[in-house]
């Protein structure tokens, strides 16, 4: 590959420069370091909302990044190991569509010191940590590279939203237009009054919400001996009670329907007996929910999706949570396909939140096993969100639960009709994904992929598709019974 090197001061940047550049050098788990690490795995994650780079090796390994803001790109120094074959596949893995990695350049340093120039397309602001082994995975060196003006999941929604109604007249789009309010002109052209146009407005006149990405900083697990860079700005209170978005006209009122495919990223989930993995069959009927929701219509309202991932990344639990809460969604739907102790175990399941312990012994597990999502995929604990977690603490969930077990009911009557249950009633414990305390959240398991005969309906596009019609016919029967007026949004 012409894009390795391995020449001794590889890419222009003397240790002078690098210690010029950026300011910032921390060591990562020195205390462990010896020389002849191993590296087992590296992987690449791109997304729009961060791309990641993981160095998984047999010992924890020590990395100096710095940032050089022109052209970006972030430079480190990984301790304790030479330059070998799986080092050099970084090189490839790099996508030509990744939102925020141009390329990678690997190096031989200096004897037991190896150098990654990440080359970016843009603005970003890094995070290198380290991760201890867990799961599947031995230790990992995490380098997250997020771009400098964080996508906003709000614009997000709505630059979708517009570039969908342009699809449907001009069906030839071919590349995704850039994630920006719209211009007025746009929503003019909308053949009806586009309650969307409404939300904007009403956006525009709010403060700009807090960036839904974590802050800027270069941050390590260790405690650092020089501060972050750039502290990240207080981010705006959710609102406990959403603003009106509706105007004079009250049917003039989007629906959003938070759509949450489970894992995702160094997360896989479960895998089933012949392979398949629960991230990947979670995403594909998130999708196929999504087409449902975006073409209906509830009460003469439109609908929406907004998905917590659209790509295979790494998503935390709270996030998940923070940016359904963003975009003001009437209801939160996490999927999953979860494998249990049991190959015998069969049959869909929905979950509400509990407040007080679970409903059974396998819903605790279950529960259990989902929270520990952010371990698996690699949660960078330094700069986990603090208003997010006391936020999740503070509030009531009474109401909400109420709300939830009867959204839980309507779904899981509907996919009776298509499913063995594995339980006839919505069970409840304390999943940490579930924690809106104004959303009605549930959590579908869609079946047990640890089921050889589960894993290969899941696998069928019949099947995905018969799942997402039932999910969407039970999210139209709870809105049948429980108006979305009638909740918070109207004031
Ligand atoms: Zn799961």
């Amino acid at each position: 590959m012409s894009k390795t090197s391995s020449t001794p001061v590889p890419f222009g940047l003397s240790r002078r420069s690098l210690l010029q550049a950026g300011g910032v050098v921390l060591l990562l788990g020195r205390q462990h370091i010896a020389q002849g690490a191993s590296i087992v795995a590296v992987r690449v994650w791109p997304a729009p909302e961060y791309s990641r780079v993981t160095i998984e090796s047999d010992i924890p390994l020590s990395a100096k990044p710095v940032f050089v803001p022109t052209p970006p790109r972030l430079a480190v120094d990984v301790e304790g190991i030479d330059l070998n074959p799986a080092l050099r596949e970084l090189v490839a893995k790099v996508r030509s569509d990744d939102p925020n990695i141009a390329s990678i350049r690997v190096g031989q340093f200096a004897p037991g010191i190896v150098r990654l120039v990440i080359d970016l397309k843009q603005e970003a602001r890094p995070q290198v940590f380290t991760l201890a082994p867990i799961a599947p995975y031995k230790h990992r060196l995490v380098l997250d590279l997020y771009p400098a003006k964080a996508v906003d999941p709000l614009e997000a929604l709505i630059s979708e939203r517009l570039r969908d109604a342009s699809g449907s007249t001009a069906a030839a789009s071919t590349a995704a237009p850039p994630i920006a309010t719209p211009p007025p002109a746009a929503v003019a052209a909308a053949p009806l009054a586009d309650p969307l146009g409404d939300l904007i407005a009403q956006r525009n006149q709010r403060p700009a919400p807090a960036p839904a990405a974590p802050p800027p900083a270069v941050i390590a697990q260790a405690p650092s001996p020089v501060p972050a860079p750039a502290p990240r700005p207080a981010p705006a209170p959710a609102p406990r009670q959403a603003p009106n978005i509706a105007t004079s006209r009250s049917t003039d009122r989007i629906i959003i329907v938070a759509l949450d495919p489970g894992h995702g990223g160094e997360d896989p989930g479960a895998t089933g007996p012949s392979g398949l993995r629960e991230k990947d069959v979670v995403l594909k009927i998130g999708h196929l929910l999504r087409e449902r929701i975006n073409d209906a219509r509830i009460g003469g309202n439109p609908m929406r999706a907004f998905m917590t991932r659209d790509a295979d990344f790494f998503v935390p639990l709270a996030t998940r949570v923070d940016k359904a809460r963003r975009v003001q969604a009437d209801l939160f739907i996490s999927i999953h396909a979860d494998a249990f102790t049991t190959p015998a175990a069969r049959g869909a399941s929905v979950f509400a939140l509990s407040e007080r312990g679970a409903s059974s012994t396998a819903a605790r597990w279950l529960a259990n096993k989902e929270n520990q999502s952010d371990l698996v995929g690699g949660l960078n604990m330094g700069v986990q969100d603090q208003h997010v977690q006391r936020m999740l603490l503070d509030m009531s969930t009474t109401a909400q639960i109420k709300d939830s077990l009867k959204l839980g009911t309507s779904l899981l009557g509907e996919i009776s009709g298509m499913a063995k249950l594995h339980k006839g009633k919505v069970e409840q414990a304390g999943f940490a994904v579930l924690k809106a305390p104004d959303i009605p959240s549930v959590l579908v398991e869609t079946a047990f992929i640890s089921n050889p005969e589960e894993e290969a309906k899941l696998r069928s596009s019949a099947y995905q598709e018969q799942l997402a019609d039932a999910l969407m016919n039970g999210i139209r029967k709870y809105f049948a019974h429980n108006p979305p007026l009638a909740r918070s949004r109207s004031v």
